[in-house]
């Protein structure tokens, strides 16, 4: 590629209304124009990068067994309907009408289309297992789209939805998966981390989040550097280690507030029986209005009938709560309750706190209701916009840094992380819903034991961006660079010296496969290397005529100090 024939769009300032350094470099760099809230376009320069992760995606995904197909953007309510998450998904699901008032949605996962697919055309035994995935444009009307790419409403994923015969074939998918996963961010260059993640609604037990390590990611990792132990904080099976300390003690508000829900309503709302005994509980503070004040409250439950063996989850929205609600601390839920139970700190607004206990909807119902909007904000949980993001690892690091991790390999650690990928064992969830079977060996038929398994394609460009950059710009891993190396030539209009080298270094190493591009735009040095080191690609080689006069070029990495002379009929080797 030659710089003069290309589209290079540097921008001194990033705009005002970027907040985190991956967006404003995405920005000033050229990659990404930003269309309106969440939604951008990307140009040339920025394709070149997420087509080089898609490569590395696809590769891992084929090599993996799994079989590329894609499904429609625009999804039919019909389908939705059937598992029922046409109404669960809520307001992150884009809907709208067609000329015949047919409900549609903009895909934002695509479970119920790939079921579909697999209901008519799977019918045997032995067309198992099959894995499908797609890379395609999601659409999530996220309440608060930032941070560019990272959090945007429309945004490219890798989906992929694994199809088995039963739970064991199933597990032996989803280790192929979490392989792959592996391959594609070692490949990627990134810095990760493999967490056991909250399976939500969804229930199951096996779910790994892949989170690029970064300050400024949204997530909360806690780990145990001398064990493998890595779970993201939202998960329950964390929060026991919460509560072995002190959260800030608040007497719990002993008059009911006006509009207070009834541990019987919340039953009815759930539909279980006010003794059903629960696992753990969950408060989701994402029901805001547009001025980000609470206006309800979702509830999950999760159920444990027996031995804790996981039954169902049910979820529910509890209007009652406008007035607001805090969630309580350690010492409250056992005196209150007598049991072992976790206290989450502070979250991020759209984030669920839990509350683990082993007690009936009674209790559990009664205990969340009824407290107020002071002492919510003083527990430092952050639901407005207009409030300040509490320093959730800070607040954590407090209560679990240094305490001895479950194990006891070790002492723990806290580390904020960028969710990139997501693997999650589904079970029968939608094959059950969906009437998804096949015919097993012995003529019956059975439900598909499923997985689905996403990437954040364009997410990943700004958590590279936010684990490598400096004053300077980007610092992009070789495998994603927009281009790998830059032959920027020192007078370029004035010398055929200069030119005729500068061109068959470019012609070499364009021969020797090498992505690379000549800056024959004939700038002065100064604003050349800006723009190169703006943009972030990782080598770059100067040709000028003192060098020349030696036989020699300047080669620098992007993340070198200095300059080295390299002789020029060792550049291409070198470089390559
Ligand atoms: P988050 O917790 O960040 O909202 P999620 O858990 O809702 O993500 P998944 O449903 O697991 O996301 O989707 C798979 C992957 O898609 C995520 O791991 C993430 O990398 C990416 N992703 C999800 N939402 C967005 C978004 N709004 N913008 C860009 N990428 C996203
Ligand atoms: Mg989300
Ligand atoms: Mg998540
Ligand atoms: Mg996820």
């Amino acid at each position: 590629m030659r710089a003069s024939q290309y589209f290079i769009s540097t921008l001194k300032e990033a705009p005002s209304d970027a907040e985190v350094v991956s967006q404003k470099l995405m920005l000033r760099a050229g990659f990404i124009r930003k269309v309106a809230a969440g939604i951008y376009s990307y140009l040339p320069i920025g394709l070149r990068v997420i087509r080089k992760v898609e490569d590395i995606v696809r590769e891992e995904m084929n090599r993996a067994g799994a079989l590329e197909l894609t499904m429609p953007l625009v999804q039919p309510a019909e389908l939705w309907n059937e598992t029922g998450r046409w109404e669960h998904m809520g307001a992150e699901m884009l809907r709208f009408k067609d000329r015949h008032e047919r409900d549609f949605a903009l895909q934002p996962t695509s479970e119920e289309v790939v079921t579909d697919i697999a209901r008519q055309e799977l019918k045997s035994y032995r067309q198992l297992p099959k894995n499908f995935y797609q890379i395609q444009t999601k659409f999530r009307d996220e309440r608060r789209p930032r941070f560019g790419v990272m959090r945007g409403r429309e945004f490219t994923m890798k989906d992929a939805y694994s199809f088995d015969r039963d739970a064991a074939a199933a597990g032996r998918s989803y280790d192929a998966m979490y392989a792959a996963y592996c391959r594609i961010f070692d490949r990627l260059g990134l810095t990760y981390r493999a967490v056991a993640a909250d399976t939500g609604a969804i229930g199951g037990d096996r779910s790994h989040e892949f989170q690029v390590i970064a300050d400024t990611g949204e997530d909360a990792i806690v780990y145990c550097p001398g064990s493998a132990y890595a779970a993201n904080i939202e998960l329950a099976e964390a929060l026991p280690l919460l509560a072995t300390r002190d959260a800030p003690a608040k007497a719990l508000e002993k008059t009911p507030t006006p509009g207070r829900t009834t541990c019987a309503e919340v039953a009815k709302l759930l539909d279980v029986p006010l003794e059903t005994t629960v696992k753990s509980l969950v408060l989701a503070t994402d029901d805001v209005d547009d001025a980000g004040k609470p206006t309800g409250v979702t509830v999950w439950l999760l159920l444990v009938r027996g031995d804790h063996e996981l039954n169902e989850v049910k979820a529910g929205k509890i209007p009652g709560l406008k007035a607001g609600f805090r969630f309580a601390t350690e010492t409250e839920i056992t005196e209150r309750f007598g049991c072992k139970a976790g206290y989450l700190g502070p979250v991020g607004v759209n984030k669920a706190v839990k509350i683990v206990a082993d007690r009936t909807v009674a209790n559990m119902a009664d205990f969340i209701c009824g407290a107020n909007e002071a002492d919510f904000h003083l527990t430092g949980t952050n639901w407005g916009r207009d409030l300040p993001e509490p320093d959730l690892v800070a607040d954590l690091r407090n209560v679990v840094e240094g305490d001895p991790s479950p194990d006891g390999m070790g002492r723990l650690a806290i580390q904020r992380g960028i969710e990139v990928g997501h693997v999650f064992y589904l079970g029968t969830k939608y094959s059950q819903s969906m009437n998804a079977t096949f015919l097993d060996e012995d003529g019956k038929p059975k439900h598909f034991e499923m997985g689905c398994y996403g990437i954040g394609v364009t997410r990943i460009l700004g958590a590279a961006i936010e684990q490598n950059h400096d004053a300077r710009g980007i610092i992009w891993p070789d495998a994603i660079a927009p281009f790998r190396v830059v032959v920027c030539p020192v007078g370029w209009g004035k010398s055929e010296a200069v030119r005729n080298e500068a061109t068959k270094l470019y012609e070499t190493l364009r021969a020797d496969g090498i992505d690379v591009i000549l800056d024959d735009r004939d700038e002065r040095p100064g604003v050349m290397f800006a723009d190169w080191e703006l943009i972030g690609v990782p080598h770059r080689v100067v040709i000028g005529g003192r060098g020349l006069k030696e036989g020699m070029a300047e080669y620098q990495g992007r993340r070198d100090a200095e300059a080295a002379k390299i002789p020029l009929a060792e550049l291409a080797a070198f470089v390559g």
